[in-house]
């Protein structure tokens, strides 16, 4: 009969049980991903950083036709919003391919495609939000606007600005407790509205008193002398607002990471060091970039998309593997973001089945809502075999759902893997605060999440 310790499953706070290597080599490690999180604060940001990083790794853009041979490695941009990578194994395609997929996209407020407009001599852009927000946690909030507006002529000016100390910032109004007598009788919901987030962007008047939007009118000289623009340049643009705040540690002892779009860019920052870390694979490995995540996987840069397997089919085309047969030997790792258990909040989770920072990287065998509802549901042999290859590679990794049964739900990218055929889960670091402007990690469970990728691209 085995000992006691033996029998019972019992979760460990890694602190107690890493080894000095691990502490030594997760320090640095989250160095790199701060760096990451500064430079992609959007998805087209994201793409472009990780581009580099692939190029200075010996990735080569993919050119239809190119010879591929064990070690290749390639990547695709996907109309600058995406981007798929992949190291060519030893083996053939037709033994399928190691996956890891995560989303470049975060909750933000997009501009309205006519937002310029002048109210009470101020200057404000219309926004509508993307992705899941709440959004009275977007008032009174340093934001910054990153981008790009294609001109009249067709030619593209890129945007970045409040980022650097210099720049100017933009906010969204809130109204002060003075004065909030009504307001603070609304819910949430309805005391912050889609409509009411406008962003504050000019005061001062140009032209006689006799003129109407003389504030507009300013901000249009200046947006013409910056960018070359003028108003109808801002129908044909792409500009979203986010945080201007930086990526930084957390805590006494700075065991924790703050900062802006680790949903899902701890993730996405985890499998891409990992390809960008390993040699030759086995199995070819693929890392997904994806896009529209946030908003339901649709649309060309969704995981939805054809575009993946496009590119795997070009992938198989020159081994004469057909996709199909490649698709269901393959294995999905969808590397997103989960809940961790927050004890201001504790009604929401059932303490066995919550992830806890510092506990590792969080398996979920399925996300959806109610009965499961819209979730694909890994099978016990796939957590199996997820969990012997975490154990296998000193992984810390803990089981994990999204809160108590009934009480919410989400999804992620792995139906749309595992309805293409290939056996996929879901696993990835939890998350403090998810959604909001500034999110929460634990370094140790972002370490173990990059860990826990490797080993999945040496998966036999
Ligand atoms: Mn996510
Ligand atoms: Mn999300």
């Amino acid at each position: 009969m085995p000992e006691r310790d033996e029998l019972f499953f019992t979760k460990k706070n890694a602190w107690d049980t890493l080894s000095e290597e691990d502490k030594a080599q997760l320090d640095t490690y989250c160095e790199g991903y701060k760096q990451f999180l500064d430079c992609a604060k959007t998805e087209r940001e994201a793409v472009i950083t990780a581009a580099q990083m692939a190029e200075s790794a010996g990735f080569v853009p993919y050119q239809r036709g190119m010879k591929l041979s064990a070690g290749t490695k390639i990547y695709k941009n996907v109309i600058g919003k995406a981007l798929m990578l992949a190291i060519i194994g030893k083996a053939p395609l037709s033994d399928g391919v190691n996956i890891a997929g995560a989303h470049v996209d975060s909750p933000r407020l997009d501009l309205k495609q006519i937002p310029l407009y002048e109210d009470g001599e101020l200057a404000f852009f219309k926004t509508h939000y993307y992705g899941g927000i709440k959004k009275y946690q977007w008032v009174t909030l340093p934001l910054s606007l990153h981008g790009m507006v294609i001109r009249k002529d067709g030619s593209c000016v890129d945007v970045v600005i409040g980022e650097n100390a210099e720049d100017p910032v933009f906010l969204i109004t809130d109204l002060l407790p003075h004065l909030d007598k009504d307001q603070s009788k609304k819910t949430l919901a309805e005391a912050f509205t889609g409509e009411n987030l406008n962003i504050l962007i000019g005061s001062r008047p140009t032209g006689g008193d006799k003129d109407t939007d003389r504030v507009k009118h300013t901000v249009l000289q200046i947006l013409h002398e910056k960018y070359g623009i003028i108003e109808e340049d801002l129908l044909s643009a792409e500009l979203e607002a986010v945080p201007v705040a930086r990526a930084r540690d957390v805590g006494f002892d700075r065991t924790m990471i703050g900062a802006y779009g680790q949903d899902d860019r701890s993730c996405v920052y985890a499998e891409l060091r990992a390809l960008l870390d390993i040699e030759t694979p086995e199995k070819t490995a693929v890392c997904i970039l994806t896009d529209k995540e946030e908003v339901g996987s649709d649309g060309v840069s969704g995981m939805q998309s054809a575009v993946f397997e496009s590119f795997m089919e070009d992938l198989c085309d020159s081994q004469n593997v057909k996709l199909r047969h490649c698709f269901e030997k393959s294995f999905c790792l969808s590397a997103d973001v989960c809940n961790a258990y927050d004890p201001n909040f504790p009604d929401v989770s059932e303490k066995r089945n919550s992830a806890k920072f510092n506990y590792g990287m969080g398996i979920l065998k399925f996300t959806g809502a109610r009965g499961k509802s819209g979730s694909s549901d890994a099978s016990a042999e796939t957590v199996g075999k997820l969990r012997r290859i975490f154990n296998d590679n000193g992984v810390v990794w803990q089981m994990t759902e999204l809160g108590k049964v009934d009480q919410g739900g989400g999804g992620t990218i792995a139906k749309y893997m595992a309805n293409r055929n290939i056996v996929t889960i879901d696993a990835g670091v939890p998350v403090l605060s998810m959604h909001s402007p500034y999110e929460i990690t634990s370094k140790l469970d972002c370490y173990m999440t990059y860990k826990g990728i490797k080993a999945v691209y040496h998966g036999k």
